[in-house]
């Protein structure tokens, strides 16, 4: 039994650098630029004793062409419809935006466990907007650095409870 874990969020909040991190490998394009991962990713990951398939996923709302716009967020409907869990991203230090809780709307809908990470939250960087992700019904969040591997511990925890 394999388990799938999407990564959602909106554009530039770290999904792909938390990919690469639990994949361990540079497969998801990184970049300044919001919303440079057009595509969906797959790749195994390893965190802990825990295998699973994870997804990165693109945002829904940097395109201009709306035909574009549409289908990141068919990618990131189809990510949530194939997931057995969802890790949520949000950036710490940027703090909730109305983009923040347009997705969390729809992780909501996929009725499916939920982890919440405040990304960014280095060396208690944004540790008080953290307390803002509260705010979006989708449980407490854990203070997270995917580019410095803070709070992979208590990731394994929620994964495990959540798997
Ligand atoms: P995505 O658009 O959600 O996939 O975000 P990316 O993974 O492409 O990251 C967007 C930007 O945030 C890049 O410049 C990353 O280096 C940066 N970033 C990602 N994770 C962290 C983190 O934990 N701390 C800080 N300070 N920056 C991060
Ligand atoms: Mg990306």
């Amino acid at each position: 039994m394999t388990f799938t874990v999407a990564i959602i969020g909106r554009p530039n909040v770290g999904k792909s650098t938390l990919f690469n991190r639990l994949v361990g490998k540079k497969l998801a394009l990184v970049d300044d630029q919001p919303g440079v991962t057009r595509d969906r990713r797959e790749g195994q990951a390893r965190l802990g004793d825990l295998d699973f398939t994870v997804i990165d996923t693109a945002g829904l709302e940097e395109a201009d062409p709306a035909s574009l716009a549409g289908r990141m967020r068919a990618q990131t409907e189809e990510a949530l419809a194939s997931a057995d869990a969802i890790v949520f991203v949000v950036d710490a230090r940027a703090g909730i935006t109305p983009h923040d809780r347009q997705f969390a709307d729809l992780v909501r809908r996929a009725a499916k466990p939920v982890i919440l990470l405040a990304n960014k939250a280095e060396s208690r960087a944004g540790i008080l907007q953290t307390y803002e992700a509260f705010g979006l019904g989708l449980g407490d969040p854990i203070p997270f650095s995917a580019e410095h591997g803070e709070g992979l511990s208590e990731l394994y925890d929620a994964l495990r409870e959540a798997l």
